[in-house]
């Protein structure tokens, strides 16, 4: 920034008045600005209240003499750089030298040459501005400097650091530790600092860049720019704010160089730590799954397209384990995303270390480097094979996966057990390119999960055609919800200490065009996949009405119809109100229509699960819950719902006779149900034997084909309508379809 130039307001310290009005007239002659002193205290006080610009100073003063003067102004700060130019009478090397120490700009020797006065003056100003603009700029380049995080280190010809300057904490760490006098090279600092394990190469352009540093060696023309990580054990470190717990922390620095002068090198060393940490995360955001920390969906694609280059080349095979967890949506949905989570978790690292673990390496023979896991995300993980030998090799990996996740897991002091389902397809014999690939693991675990779950299957053309037959199942079953192409069969319950048949339960059935009849156990799960559920259930229940209303007219006015009642329609929201109007629209009583409900529905979300609960219970609907036993409720679930009976699987009423643990906990079922003030039914029943254990345990009804089958309406029309009363001692019933 370039200043107006003023004409300098100049002091003249003299105690003799001649030379006071001669220095004064020949300066006023080249413009400049004079007030005068006689002795030094007088010039002092002047100084204070008056900033000159310069100061024409006798040394031979009255009092304070002319040397004093100049240190006092001196080490005033807002003198140090007013040019003081000394008037010695006395031309000695002595007060030259005095003149000089106590802070002189110049000296001119008496007598004065008053023609040169002013080209002096004016000479010693402009140097005085060049001095002032210079101390500027260096005060301004070192508040630079001192801004800059970097460590800036100067090093000459030879590599050694002849300054430096270590700006943040981190550039102090790099430079920590170092003994000066034996290791005074600049490449040697860094060098030695560099952790082996950590990514350091060298920059190879650099050696087209030599040129550039004529003079300089060549080990430095490597940081000319490079990468450097350093790894500083923290725990040893003077700063050791950055503790890890493993006491060792890595940095990571960039380097750059800027030659200055032929004999100097300006070498910048920056902390990039933050900023590698920042893309290490968005990394790890992009290609990792943030749950279990395995590799995401996009990484396995890249995985596979890698695999399929080096199988290409290698002329070697690899196998796409594709994984899917059996039921997981109903754990998901009955205990809470939460657990679901933490379960996934476990898999995620049973999934890692099954792998890994010794025995499935040594088994297979391979090291871990040819594996690799992925969540492809909600329950689909995926294992890479690489290098196969065999394709029995693909298998065992899988089988034994499959042990190991199956394997049972506790969270929150519940037990779980989850097994999941695994599909294989081979490089290149099941598919060539990516997308292929990976649709056949699919399919092919598809296929296990049809045949069974739990369980290994291989892609093959079997595989495709099974896939497709699910497909068409599900088509199918769309368009008979939609036509109602289905139908209710009933199955009678017996109150065993009236010998009443109360009640009935609905189970709906589906003869399919050219299959036959499929059972709802192997349909109802398709309707849930597929979403189809609302609309069947939906169907069910405008079912069973009208058979309530036309069984009213019958009139069997006493007989009430139990639905099955899938997870979801327990979570719409509108349910409770739908099933009352549903009623209500055809004059039917609520306490005519049972909701059977299995245990895991009710653990879906505990909260909306006891609203509509409550509503269809105040409403006046009889709820049960189906399949007791086999499901994870806990006591105080049961406390906390409003539930009026109990139905025993059929698991534990099959066994009741023969072993005696099922008959313990049926008579804990029949006991715990009965001290809650609820109805116990006991289903399966298929024989007299079971029947008496039941009633011997106090078992409040019975269901079972030992009684009666599920029959079409008009047939359990009939049923009905014989007096049930009269069944004294229930006979087999002949079979009836379905
Ligand atoms: P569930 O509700 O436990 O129904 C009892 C099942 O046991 C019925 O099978 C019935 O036929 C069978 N069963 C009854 N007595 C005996 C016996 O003595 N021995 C043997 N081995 N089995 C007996 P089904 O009809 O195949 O239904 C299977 C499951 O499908 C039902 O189990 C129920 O969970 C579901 N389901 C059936 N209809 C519907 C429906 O309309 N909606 C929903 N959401 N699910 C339904
Ligand atoms: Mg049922
Ligand atoms: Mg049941």
């Amino acid at each position: 920034m370039s200043e107006r130039p003023k004409m300098p307001d100049v002091l003249v310290v003299d105690d003799d008045s001649t030379m006071r009005t001669l220095a004064r007239a020949a300066l006023e002659q080249i413009g400049c600005r004079i007030s005068d002193a006689a002795d030094g205290e007088s010039a002092l006080r002047m100084c204070r209240e008056w900033q000159p610009d310069l100061i024409l100073l006798d040394v031979e003063l009255p009092g304070i003499d002319g040397f004093k003067v100049c240190s006092t102004l001196r080490r005033n700060p807002d003198f140090v750089d007013v040019p003081i130019v000394m008037l010695t009478g006395r031309e000695d090397d002595r007060s030259i030298q005095s003149a000089y120490d106590s802070g002189a700009t110049d000296f001119i020797a008496k007598p004065v040459n008053w023609a040169l006065l002013g080209h002096r003056v004016r000479y010693v100003m402009r140097g005085s501005q060049v001095s002032r603009g210079l101390r500027e700029s260096e005060q301004k380049n070192r508040a630079f400097v001192q801004a800059i995080p970097d460590a800036l280190f100067v090093v000459n010809a030879d590599g050694e650091i002849v300054s430096r300057h270590l700006g943040s904490e981190g550039s102090r760490l790099m430079d920590d530790r170092i003994d000066d006098r034996t290791d005074r090279r600049i490449d040697h600092r860094l060098d030695n600092r560099l952790d082996n394990r950590i990514d350091n190469r060298i920059d190879n352009r650099i050696a087209d860049k030599q040129s550039i540093f004529d003079g300089i060696p060549k080990s430095l023309a490597n940081l000319w720019q490079r990468q450097i990580a350093i790894a500083i054990r923290t725990g040893l470190t003077q700063h050791s704010e950055h503790h890890s717990p493993k006491g060792k922390e890595e940095h990571y620095f960039e380097t750059r160089m800027v030659p200055y002068t032929k004999q100097r090198v300006l070498i910048i060393v920056r902390d990039v730590s933050e900023q590698k940490r920042a893309d290490a995360k968005i990394r790890r955001l992009a290609f990792f799954d943030s749950l279990t920390g395995l590799p995401n969906r996009q990484s396995f694609m890249v995985e596979v397209s890698r695999a399929i280059r080096r199988a290409k080349a290698h002329d070697t095979e690899f196998a796409v384990l594709y994984i899917d967890l059996d039921n997981f949506k109903r754990i998901n949905d009955s205990l809470g995303h939460s657990t679901g989570d933490a379960l996934l978790k476990t898999i995620a690292q049973r999934l890692e270390a099954g792998i890994r673990r010794n025995d499935l390496v040594a088994h297979s023979g391979r090291d871990e480097s040819r594996l690799n896991v992925a969540r492809l995300g909600g329950d689909e993980f995926t294992v890479l094979l690489h290098d196969l030998q065999s394709s029995e090799e693909a298998e065992a990996v899988a089988g034994r996966l499959v042990a190991t996740i199956g394997e049972p897991m506790s969270y929150n002091r519940q037990q779980f057990v989850i097994t999941p389902s695994i599909g294989i397809a081979t490089y290149p014999s099941d598919g060539q390119d990516i997308d292929t690939l990976v649709k056949n693991a699919d399919m092919a675990m598809h296929g296990a999960k049809t045949s069974g779950r739990n369980r290994v299957r291989n892609f093959s053309g079997t595989m495709s055609i099974r896939s497709l037959e699910r497909l068409d199942l599900e088509d199918s079953l769309r368009r008979a919800i939609k036509s109602g192409d289905l139908e209710l069969h009933y199955q009678p319950k017996l109150e065993l200490e009236t010998r009443r048949v109360n009640g009935v339960e609905a189970l709906v059935r589906w003869t399919h065009s050219a299959r036959g009849p499929v059972s709802p156990a192997k349909f109802i799960p398709i309707a849930e996949e597929a979403g189809l559920i609302a609309e069947l259930g939906e169907w069910v229940l405008g079912q069973a009405c009208d058979q309530l209303v036309e069984w009213k007219r019958g009139p069997l006015d006493h007989v009430r119809i139990a639905v099955n009642l899938s997870a979801t329609q327990l979570c719409d929201r509108h349910m409770a109100r739908r099933f009352i109007d549903t009623l209500a629209s055809r004059g039917l009583e609520n306490r005519r229509l049972e909701l059977e409900l299995t245990e895991s529905t009710l653990m879906r979300d505990v909260e909306d699960t006891i609203r509509t609960m409550s509503l269809l219970k105040e409403a006046g609907f009889t709820i049960a819950i189906d399949d007791f036993g086999t499901g994870y409720s806990s006591l105080s679930y049961l406390r906390k719902l409003p539930i009026d009976a109990l139905k025993i699987d059929r698991s534990f009423v099959s066994e009741i006779a023969s072993t005696s643990d099922d008959g313990t906990i049926c008579s804990a079922i029949i006991a715990l149900a009965h001290s809650l003030s609820m109805k116990v039914v006991a289903e399966g029943v298929e024989t007299a034997e079971q029947l008496q254990h039941l009633k011997f345990l106090d078992c409040d009804e019975i269901q079972g084909f030992y009684f009666a089958k599920p029959m079409p309406a008009d047939e359990m029309t009939v049923f009905l309508r014989r007096n049930p009363m009269a069944v004294t001692e229930p006979d087999p019933v002949a079979e009836s379809t379905g």
